[in-house]
Formats: C-alpha cells, sequence, structure tokens
C-alpha cells in the first residue's frame, strides 16, 4: 500500500482525511505539528505522497514543503490552504508543492487529487507493482496495455486513464465530475457528457454485450462504477 503522509494539526479534518485515504487504499500516516512530519518522513522513506496543512502550531506548512525539496525528494506534494489564503497557492507552487486543495474539500476531490499526482509522477511504477487484474481484465501500467481473457484490446489514452481509474477503484460509484477531474485533469473546460461519450465507446470495447453492461455499470443520476 502507498504511503501517503498526512500533516494536518487539525484533529477532525485529519481524522477525515485519513479515513478517506484509508477507504481509497492508501496507508496514511499522521502528524499534527511540522517538527513530527518531518521525522514521520526519516522514518518511514517510502512515503510516496504528503499532504501539508498550511497553518501549522511550529513551522509552516511551506517550511515543511522547503524542507522536503531539500533533502531532494521527489514525492508528491499537495498543500492543503484554507479559502482566504489565495497568495499561498502561489507561495506553495513556488517552493516545490505539485497542487493544492482548498478547503473545505471533499473526500471525492482529495483522492481524485491524490490519484491524479500519483499517475502523474509515475509513482505506481515505482512501487513495482504494474498489474491491475479485475475479472477477466488485466491492465498493465507500465506498458498502459489491457487484456480481456488474454487477449490486448485497443484502448485511446483516455481509454486507458478510465479504465485504470475504475479498475483502481473497483466497486466505488464516481460521479462525472470525479472522472472528469481524475481523467481530463482540472485544467479541461468540457461537460460530463465528455465522460458519457467516452465510456459509451470503451464499453464497445470491454463489454460482452453494450445494451447490458455488466463490468461498467451505470449508477443513475451520479454516474459509473466498476461492477468488480
Ligand atoms: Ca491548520
Amino acid at each position: 500500500m502507498k504511503k501517503i503522509l498526512v500533516l494536518e494539526d487539525e484533529a477532525n479534518i485529519r481524522s477525515f482525511v485519513v479515513i478517506n485515504l484509508r477507504r481509497s487504499g492508501y496507508e496514511p500516516i499522521e502528524a499534527d505539528t511540522g517538527a513530527a512530519a518531518l521525522e514521520k518522513l526519516k522514518v518511514n522513506p517510502d512515503i510516496c505522497l504528503a499532504l501539508l496543512d498550511v497553518m501549522l502550531p511550529d513551522i509552516d506548512g511551506f517550511e515543511v514543503c522547503r524542507k522536503i525539496r531539500a533533502s531532494g525528494s521527489k514525492m508528491g506534494i499537495i498543500m492543503l490552504t484554507a479559502k482566504s489564503q489565495e497568495i499561498d497557492k502561489v507561495t506553495g507552487l513556488m517552493t516545490g508543492a505539485d497542487d493544492y486543495v482548498t478547503k473545505p474539500f471533499s473526500p471525492a476531490e482529495l483522492t481524485a487529487r491524490v490519484d491524479a499526482l500519483i499517475r502523474r509522477l509515475g509513482i505506481d511504477e515505482v512501487d513495482g507493482n504494474y498489474e491491475i487484474q479485475s475479472g477477466p481484465f488485466l491492465l498493465n501500467t507500465r506498458n498502459r496495455t489491457l487484456e480481456k481473457n488474454g487477449e490486448r484490446l485497443k484502448l485511446t489514452q483516455i481509454e486507458y486513464l478510465l479504465m485504470k481509474l475504475f479498475m483502481e477503484n473497483p466497486g466505488r460509484a464516481m460521479s462525472r465530475d470525479d472522472i472528469l477531474l481524475a481523467v481530463w485533469g482540472e485544467d479541461f473546460s468540457g461537460e460530463p457528457k465528455t465522460v458519457d461519450v467516452n465510456i459509451r465507446r470503451l464499453r464497445t470495447k470491454i463489454e460482452d454485450d453494450t445494451a447490458e453492461p455488466t463490468y461498467l455499470t451505470t449508477v443513475w443520476g451520479y454516474g459509473y462504477k466498476w461492477g468488480y
């Protein structure tokens, strides 16, 4: 399981984040001060991503970010900023953070950002686990290929990213907005309908019967779910 450092001094926000990361298959490592976070990083060199709150009782989150980068680490860093701290976003990105999430955030938004950053940084590949098996499907994240019953399916990049998102989150209902954010990224200004169009095309490749999808199922009025 991928370890994620959660640096947040407010206990209720921290446990909210921890619960949701755990639910998404990550192993959260908690810290409530900057000093504690740096200590946890020393003890857990395999932490692949850090969520850093900005306002802390000791050193601030940017200082922690700077120290992580100064140590030569290329781990993913997401700053957790308060709404009024617009300027913090800029500072955060300049000190080496990869992304930021503005409080308050939804569990879906947080995990979508974490998943997207892990994918962007290729952390999946680093931990040596290249394959995801689900039912008759085998996804190889190194070659970016998908097989069904041992036969290679030809996918576009978007279809590959959709399959990866779903196979990494079996049984989890995902809204169109979650999917847009995770696959197309935050800069994409397209409509949720884009998701439907691509899912329809993906289904023609993966489903036994597109009229009765059994793998990639519709969650009415919400989005989609990987059925396995
Ligand atoms: Ca705080």
